[in-house]
């Protein structure tokens, strides 16, 4: 654990996490290779430490969202593939050069940047291309793919690898726009062929289309959400087995008798009209829990207490009248699994009308990391 003397913290159990990378793999068809997402500190898990775990499992390849958490892998010693997702500043391209990243390109004169850069240094940069099949974002929209991955794949300093596009809405019930735009992506996958440009690396799917849509797998799914043991959405295939790496717990610092008329926390928004016994946990909004009143319940003692009254940023309040044993330094619960009940990310997401992933990574870096079972064992 980071030198932290804060009862409050987060948990994440990397023999969950090797159980879950298990399960993917004997989910998954042999022959499909995995990139392994550790975008934004591996969803607030820890990037070092997920995308050790993701190669000893044999991720191909590790993805981040920005050159800097790319130079923070490099820097931990791992010279794995890296590709950074997104568009690239020029002084970044240069970046990409000296350690090895592997970036998008994805129209012609970014091509050209890359390939005085590479030709500078006498080195052969490994490139994607991003094709936007309907979520318009990044990439080259599909019906304008075809030239620039012929110039890409031409280019001399450039090797291109892959080509990937991403779904707008994988993980709902509704796959319609899901199949459109792999029709759209297969169209300039065809159309390759058809050019012989060949590459190793086609690459569409997410957790949502590996769990759902098989017929779009291609040679390689990109999973970030699904080893973390956290479904992208409540209606996606489960896999059984699969659990949370990562717990949210705190202890009771404070226990305060409540008499009729008393309020709780700030704006008044609980009203005591009977006695009430209420306990007082040091973590709040500025911790990354949702900015609450009189919503949400913590584990305590293996059953669950409501928040009460507004929860400040460092502090919360939580009714114990029916959990009398309740006392100072108990352990609580905010996220994960106490006795047989659990509160799961999906739960407290429903809290803000928010997503799992938005949760995840909102669990805030003031919040020490505390791993269980670092060490290399599988059960
Ligand atoms: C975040 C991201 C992923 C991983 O998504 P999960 O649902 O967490 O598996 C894959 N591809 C791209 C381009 C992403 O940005």
């Amino acid at each position: 654990m980071n030198a932290s003397y804060r009862p409050a913290w987060v948990e994440i159990d990397l023999s969950r996490l090797r159980q879950n990378f298990s399960l993917f793999l004997k989910d998954k068809p042999a022959a499909l290779g995995f990139i392994s997402v550790v975008k934004d500190q591996a969803y607030g898990h820890g990037m070092v430490q997920i995308a050790k775990v993701a190669l000893e499992f044999g991720a191909k390849s590790l993805a981040v969202a920005t050159v800097d958490a790319a130079i923070e892998l490099r820097q931990s010693g791992i010279s794995a593939p890296v590709l950074v997702f997104g568009e690239r500043t020029t002084e970044e391209l240069e970046l990409c050069v000296a350690q090895n990243l592997t970036c998008f390109v994805n129209d012609m004169a970014q091509a050209d940047n890359l390939k005085k850069l590479a030709v500078s240094v006498g080195q052969k940069m490994p490139v994607h291309v991003e094709v936007d099949s309907g979520l318009s974002r990044y990439g080259v929209r599909w019906t304008e793919a075809l030239p620039v991955i012929e110039y890409v794949a031409g280019l001399e300093g450039l090797v291109l690898e892959g080509v990937m596009s991403h779904f707008a809405m994988s993980d709902e019930l509704d796959k319609t726009f899901a199949l459109e735009q792999l029709k759209r992506f297969n169209l300039v996958l065809a159309q390759m062929a058809e050019r012989q440009v060949r590459v190793k690396c086609r690459h569409i799917c997410n957790t949502g289309g590996y769990l759902d849509l098989p017929q779009a797998h291609l040679d390689f799914v990109r999973i970030g959400i699904l080893p973390l043991g956290v479904y992208p959405s409540q209606v996606c295939r489960r896999i059984p087995g699969l659990e949370p790496v990562l717990s949210v717990k705190t202890r009771i610092v404070g226990i305060r008798e409540l008499q009729v008329g008393d309020y709780v926390g700030y704006g008044m928004r609980y009203l005591a009209t009977e006695p009430r016994r209420i306990a007082v946990l040091p973590i709040g909004y500025g911790d990354g829990y949702p900015r609450v009143r009189n919503q949400g319940e913590v584990l305590l003692a293996g059953k669950r207490a409501p928040i009460v009254g507004g929860n400040a940023m460092d502090a919360m309040m939580v009714d114990i009248s029916n959990i009398p044993q309740a006392k100072v330094g108990d352990e609580v619960v905010l996220q994960g699994c106490q006795g047989d009940d659990e509160i799961d990310v999906h739960e407290i997401a429903g809290l803000k009308g928010s997503v799992s992933y938005d949760i995840l990574t909102g669990w805030r870096s003031r919040l020490p990391r505390l791993y269980l079972n670092a060490e290399n064992v599988r059960s």
